[in-house]
């Protein structure tokens, strides 16, 4: 394995020069959104500058290497998670519309009242609300993965959910909020045992881990742009092709249609464009492309273990912290670390901790169900990427330590 240069990370990022409230700017958040190398500063900015044009439909120069960039990506985005063909990529505003277009093209096509949908306890909102909408819609019945005192997935129970109606699984790679890695690739393999299909929600796992949508054997996956170094309003929805083939239109528009008639019935492009209605993030998506190139000079592998080395010297040193108690303790966890302290509220952590120059999120990180288990309706969250510093988690520490000693 590749080791990480932290230094030679860092130069690419011209964000780490801020300075917050005076203080040079520790940003641990994230898991909510990552910041973004120069590179793919540069891409969006090339592309304004030198040939922003509409994609597919236009004859000149601009159209045509506008179209190359944005397709170009598609393969870019199958490679970076070994999709057999770049048609089962589909670009998409992020995870939520990803898990939105199943939702209501694959589910409205293929659910009927008292089918089952399995999701986990961990889920992301955006893989939760989407499938309660169908139940109200449709009459669907939404089954719920438990986990056990350390935020893993109770995988007897998991097995024991299965019935005959069970039609789809889904559920996250890596869990935003306490940061357990799923087994996903044997969720898939007792789902499809039982006829049915998984939804693997990557938003937190594209980041950290090399994903490989065919060992994993999942029928649909979805990351964000803006978790891996890219930029905001894109992400991808990778499917199988052939279920893709066999999904109705979700959005109707422009791009998605081969002919349109009010005589005749309108018929559809074929994948990945029928999913594509209207103009995309043309620029963001060809940033995308640039960022997974970023990561993957960086190397995925090395990013992973600098990580886990950043991880368990902050678990070590808050551990030793008074009062404090870390929620999420799988044996396998991705770069995140959630907590909680006695007598001081985590919106005031969180505010204070700003004043001194370090950035971590707080509140409920869109995982309510679960916080609600673990008795709890907010937690300190601080999340690790490649250009973090061991020196930056000591200062993220001391800094705690000071704004607990000052809410106490
Ligand atoms: N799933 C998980 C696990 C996430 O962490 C997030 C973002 N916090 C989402 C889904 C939603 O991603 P987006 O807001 O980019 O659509």
């Amino acid at each position: 394995t590749r080791v990480l240069d932290v230094a030679g990370v860092r130069a690419d990022f011209p964000i780490l020069e801020r300075r917050v409230h005076g203080k040079p700017l520790v940003y641990l958040d994230n898991a909510a959104t990552s910041q973004t190398p120069r590179q793919v500063i540069e891409t969006l900015s090339d592309y304004y500058s030198r040939y922003n044009a509409n994609i597919h439909r236009g004859l000149h120069t601009l159209a045509d290497e506008a179209t190359a960039a944005f397709e170009g990506t598609r393969e870019t985005v199958r490679g970076f998670i070994n999709a057999a063909e770049p048609r089962e990529i589909v670009f998409t505003r992020g995870t939520t519309e990803a898990i939105n277009l199943v939702a209501n093209s694959w589910g409205r096509a293929n659910l009927e009242a008292g089918d089952e949908v399995l999701v986990s306890l961990l889920e992301h909102h955006s893989n939760i609300v989407p499938w309660q909408l169908l139940a109200d819609q449709l009459g669907i019945v939404v089954k719920v993965i438990p986990v056990d005192e350390r935020g893993v997935l109770d995988m007897e129970a998991y097995r024991a959910l299965f019935t005959e109606r069970t039609r789809l699984v889904a559920v996250n790679h890596v869990s935003n909020a306490f940061g357990t890695v799923n087994p996903v690739r044997e969720m898939a393999t007792i789902a499809h045992a039982h006829g049915a299909r998984i939804l693997v929600d990557g938003a937190q796992a594209a980041p950290h881990q090399r994903v490989d949508v065919r060992e994993i054997d999942a029928d649909f996956y979805a990351f964000s742009g803006h978790k891996v170094y890219g930029p905001t309003g894109v992400g991808v929805l990778y499917g199988k092709a052939a279920l893709l083939e066999a999904m109705p239109p979700w959005q109707g528009g422009g791009e998605m249609i081969k002919t349109v008639s009010f005589e005749a019935p309108t018929t559809f492009a074929g994948i990945p464009h029928k999913f594509e209605a209207g103009t995309p993030a043309i620029a963001e998506v060809i940033a995308l492309g640039r960022a997974l190139e970023w990561v993957g000079g960086v190397g995925l592998e090395a990013i992973g273990a600098w990580e886990a080395r950043l991880l368990a010297h902050a678990t070590a040193a808050v551990s030793r912290i008074d009062g404090l108690r870390i929620l999420g303790t799988a044996p396998d966890k991705a770069g995140v670390l959630s907590f909680v302290v006695d007598g001081a509220h985590s919106q005031d952590i969180g505010l204070l901790i700003d004043q001194l120059g370090v950035a971590i999120r707080t509140g409920h990180h869109c995982a309510q169900p679960l916080l609600t288990q673990f008795g709890v309706d907010a937690t300190c969250r601080a999340s690790f990427a490649a250009y973090n510093t061991l020196e930056e988690v000591d200062v993220f520490v001391e800094a705690l330590e000071r704004v607990i000693g000052m809410v106490r």
